[in-house]
C-alpha cells in the first residue's frame, strides 16, 4: 500500500515529451537526503555493537510492568557510562523509571524519548519493548551526538518509562510533572509489529472498569424469593452489551469478562464481579461509549434489585500523531530503506516483507497507524506533540504477531535490532530537524493545539 516516490518520479520522464519533469514541492522535498542524515546515521553504527547486547540482555531476561529491574540497571550503567548526560535511577517514586538529562547549557528546544521495558507474563518480549527501548536510546544518543558536534542549543531527555503492559508508567510520570520538570517540548517513541512502516501510529483511547453487584443470599431451592441474585444483575449487563456491540462504530471495541459468579449453584448469589474493557477511536467517542456501557451496567441492577459498584482501574488515552514530526521522520526513514530489501526471513524461514518506504501520502500514512490497540504513549501525546512510528519486524513461527510467543521470538533477532536502529535514525532525525529548523517547534505545537480540538 506504501507509495514509493522514488518509482513515481522515475516512471514520469515516459510520459513527458519534452523531457521536463514536474514534481510537487513536497516530493522535491522528500527526494533530497536530509542534511545531518550522514553524521545521525553513521554514529548509530558506529555504537551498534555497544548496543546489541543491551537489547539481548533485556529480550532475553523478560521482566513485568514496575519489575523491570534487570532493565533499569541495564539501560541507567549505559547511560551513566556517556558523556555529558546526568541519570537519575528510580525517578518520580518508581523503582524502574528513570531520567538521562543531556544539557547543552543554551537555551534551546527539549526533545525527548521514551523507553519502555517491560515484558508479558508467561510469554516474554512479545510486544518487542526491547527493540523500543533500543531505537530510543540509540536516537537520544544520536541526537545528543549531533549537538555536541555541532554546538547546537537545546536538550535531549530520555526517559525510563515501566509498565506499558497495562500499567500505565508514563501517565504517573506525567502526573507527578517528568515531563514538566524537564521543559520537555516533544516526546518520540516507535512500536514493532507486522503490518508495514508507518510514521502515524494513531492507537485507540482505552479504559478498563471493574463492575460489582451485591444482592442478598438466600436458598436458591427453598426461599428463592428472599434472595437477590448479583449475578443475574452481571449476566443482563453482559447481555445488554452483547446488544449494543450491534450499534457500535467499526473503531468501537467492548469486552468483557466474569471474575465473580457466585459460590454455589444452591445459594442465590449475593456477589458478582467483572472486568470489562471499552476501546474507541477518540477520546470522545469513549466517552459516549462508556456512558453506554454504564447504561448496560445500570440495567442490571434496575432488572434485578442488586446495587452496582462501577471502579474505573485504568484508562489510557488514543494516540494521536503529529503530522508535522511525522513528516520528518519520513524525511530521515526513508532514504534508508534498501531498494532491495535486508533478506529478512520470518520463523518459518519464508522470505519476509519489509521494510518498506512510508507513503509520503500522510493520510494513506495514517490509514496505515490506524491500530486497535492502546498505549500509555496516548495520554503522552495529549500533553505535548508525540510521533510512535510502527516498524515491522519479520513475523515469529507461524505468522505470529505481537502479543504471540513467536513474535517474541522475532523480537529477538538480529534483524529486528538492525531494523530498531533505522527507527532510531529516522527518531534522530526528526529531534534534530526540531533543534535545528527555525519556527518548525511552533508550528508543531500549532499542529498539536489543532488535533487536540479534533481538527487539522
Ligand atoms: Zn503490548
Ligand atoms: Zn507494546
Amino acid at each position: 500500500m506504501a507509495t514509493d516516490s522514488s518509482t513515481q518520479t522515475e516512471t514520469l520522464p515516459e510520459i513527458d515529451e519534452d523531457d521536463f519533469v514536474i514534481i510537487t514541492h513536497q516530493e522535491a522535498n522528500a527526494s533530497r537526503r536530509p542534511r545531518f542524515l550522514n553524521d545521525i546515521s553513521d554514529y548509530i553504527d558506529s555504537v551498534a555493537e555497544e548496543l546489541w547486547p543491551i537489547n539481548k540482555k533485556i529480550h532475553d531476561r523478560p521482566e513485568l510492568g514496575y519489575g523491570e529491574v534487570i532493565a533499569h540497571y541495564t539501560l541507567t550503567a549505559y547511560m551513566k557510562s556517556q558523556p555529558g548526560w546526568t541519570v537519575t535511577r528510580s525517578a518520580y517514586g518508581m523503582k524502574t523509571a528513570w531520567v538521562a538529562v543531556y544539557d547543552t547549557g543554551r537555551r534551546g528546544p527539549c526533545v525527548s524519548f521514551n523507553v519502555e521495558m517491560d515484558a508479558l507474563p508467561a510469554i516474554g518480549h512479545a510486544c518487542g519493548h526491547n527493540l523500543i527501548a533500543t531505537a530510543s536510546l540509540a536516537g537520544a544518543l544520536a541526537t545528543a551526538h549531533l549537538l555536541s558536534l555541532y554546538s547546537l542549543p537545546g536538550r535531549v531527555v530520555l526517559f525510563g518509562t515501566p509498565a506499558e503492559e497495562g500499567g500505565g508508567g508514563k501517565i504517573r510520570l506525567l502526573a507527578a510533572g517528568a515531563y514538566k520538570d524537564h521543559g520537555v517540548d516533544i516526546s518520540l517513541i516507535s512500536h514493532p509489529g507486522t503490518i508495514g512502516d508507518c510514521a502515524l501510529t494513531h492507537t485507540t483511547a482505552y479504559i478498563r472498569i471493574k463492575v460489582e453487584y451485591f444482592g442478598r443470599e438466600a436458598h436458591a431451592a427453598a426461599e428463592p424469593w428472599l434472595g437477590v441474585n448479583a449475578l443475574d444483575a452481571l449476566i443482563t449487563a453482559y447481555n445488554g452489551i452483547s446488544v449494543l456491540r450491534q450499534q457500535t462504530m467499526p473503531s468501537d471495541i467492548i469486552q468483557g469478562h466474569i471474575t465473580d459468579g457466585g459460590a454455589r449453584p444452591n445459594i442465590i448469589h449475593a456477589y458478582a464481579a467483572g472486568i470489562f474493557v471499552v476501546r474507541a477511536a477518540t477520546q470522545r467517542r469513549l466517552e459516549d461509549l462508556v456512558g453506554k456501557v454504564m447504561g448496560c451496567f445500570d440495567a442490571g441492577a434496575m432488572a434485578t434489585g442488586a446495587k452496582v459498584k462501577v471502579t474505573r482501574l485504568m484508562a489510557y488515552k488514543d494516540h494521536v500523531p503529529n503530522r508535522l514530526l511525522g513528516r520528518s521522520y519520513v524525511r530521515y526513514f526513508n532514504p534508508l530503506v534498501p531498494e532491495e530489501g535486508d533478506g529478512g526471513r520470518d520463523g518459518d524461514g519464508n522470505e519476509a516483507g519489509g521494510p518498506h518506504k512510508i507513503s509520503e501520502d500522510q493520510d494513506v500514512d495514517e490509514m496505515r497507524g490506524q491500530s486497535g490497540a492502546s498505549s500509555d504513549q496516548g495520554d503522552i501525546a495529549h500533553a505535548m506533540p508525540s510521533i510512535m512510528p510502527g516498524f515491522e519486524i519479520p513475523p515469529g513461527p507461524g505468522g505470529a504477531g505481537p502479543h504471540n510467543p513467536g513474535f517474541a521470538e522475532s523480537a529477538g533477532t538480529r534483524l529486528a535490532f538492525e531494523r530498531s536502529l533505522r527507527v532510531a535514525k529516522g527518531l534522530a532525525g526528526t529531534a534534530v530537524d526540531v533543534l535545528t529548523v527555525d519556527g518548525l517547534l511552533e508550528e508543531v505545537k500549532k499542529e498539536w493545539k489543532r488535533s487536540m480540538n479534533g481538527g487539522r
